[in-house]
């Protein structure tokens, strides 16, 4: 089951899009850069002490995964990090890494890959805390999955089995998407979401917000926008009130719709598991309506037969829409569904 948690963070992660269709032509991927920072003192006055300072840095690297270490992060302070994975630079040279990062101070939400110059060095500690690595570990895997990854970490996975081999994805797992547009929202995303290999590549994803279809490149967005017939989620209208619209869409009927749904909603819940068999389930979408159609708040999903009716699979209301209490309409307007099943079974 998800949250409808509103983000600590006092900002949300979301800004409305200005009306310009090429508004993000320049966008770079990277507003965590560095760019202008002074360099530091020691290596303007100090050239000797500056080549040992070198020397000792490059020792360092690549730094380990584990490695604890300040960063610069957007508010150009610099907060405690621990390196959760580390990839080589696409461009870079064959030592060339950048980091994947969990700021300790904040919600995981906020983790994210930065760039070396982003790190100060001086700062590594150089022990990494392996009984802490080991109980962060063993709240995930056995100790013998634990030693079956070790003994395979570089050779590949091949010996593990299945299970010991999804925890591992697990346990490695990082955010893949940074940012999506939504309608007239860019939201930054918070978590993980397992889409289609074909979409490794790319930081933002771009959605149709009717039918949540998503595409690599704006342009594609835009001929879609040409070609969609939908202007509010499939499926029936259950609840009107002034601009405010509820439908209810069986997974059954709109596969496609409810896996784009749940690949969505991911980005956003840290725990949800996602639904391939969206058959199952029974999707309630909130939306705000005007002139230009229905434009999604957030959502709950209900399993259609479970033994246990009660059971609300999942909820979410969206980053631009959080804190104006669509959380709670959402869980009220559950009540009143349940409230119906339990009558259909009396
Ligand atoms: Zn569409």
């Amino acid at each position: 089951m998800g949250s409808i948690d509103t983000p600590k963070n006092p900002e949300n992660g979301s800004r409305t899009l200005p009306p310009a269709t090429d508004a993000y032509a320049t966008y770079d991927g990277d507003k965590n850069g560095i760019d202008g920072m002074p360099a530091r003192a020691t290596e303007m006055t100090l050239p000797v002490e500056s080549e040992a300072i070198k020397k000792r840095r490059a020792s360092m690297l690549p730094l380990e995964v584990g490695t604890r270490v300040l960063c610069r992060w957007r508010d150009c302070k610099y907060h405690p990090v621990k390196v959760i994975e580390r990839r080589k630079m696409q461009f870079g040279g064959s030592n060339e890494y950048e980091y994947y990062v969990h700021y300790t101070e904040f919600n995981r939400r906020l983790d994210e890959w930065v760039k070396l110059e982003q790190l100060d060095l001086d700062s590594v500690e150089t022990v990494v805390d392996e009984k802490v690595e080991d109980k962060v570990t063993s709240l995930k895997m056995t100790r013998h999955q634990k030693r079956k990854i070790d003994e395979t970490h570089v050779e590949g996975h091949e010996e593990l089995d299945a299970a010991s081999l999804r925890e591992h994805e697990e346990f490695t797992k990082v955010k893949n998407i940074a940012t999506i547009e939504l309608g007239r929202y860019e939201i930054e995303t918070w978590y993980f979401s397992p889409f289609p290999p074909e979409y490794n590549d790319c930081l933002r994803l771009y959605f149709c917000e009717f039918c949540l279809n998503f595409m690599k490149r704006k342009e594609q967005l835009q001929r879609h926008m040409k070609k969609c017939d939908l202007k509010h989620p499939p499926g029936d209208e259950i609840y009107r009130s002034g601009t405010l619209s509820m439908f209810e869409v069986d997974g059954k009927k709109n596969k496609v719709y409810g896996q784009n749904l749940c690949y969505l909603a991911k980005l956003f819940l840290d725990h949800k598991t996602l639904y391939y068999d969206v058959d199952l389930f029974l999707f309630y979408i909130l939306c705000e309506c005007d002139d230009r159609g229905c434009h999604m708040v957030g959502y709950f999903s209900k399993e259609k037969h479970s033994e246990e009716s009660y059971n609300l699979a999942c909820i979410l209301t969206l980053p631009p829409y959080q804190r104006k209490g669509y959380g709670k309409f959402l869980i009220a307007f559950w009540v009143v569904i349940l409230g119906r099943y339990d009558v259909a079974c009396c």
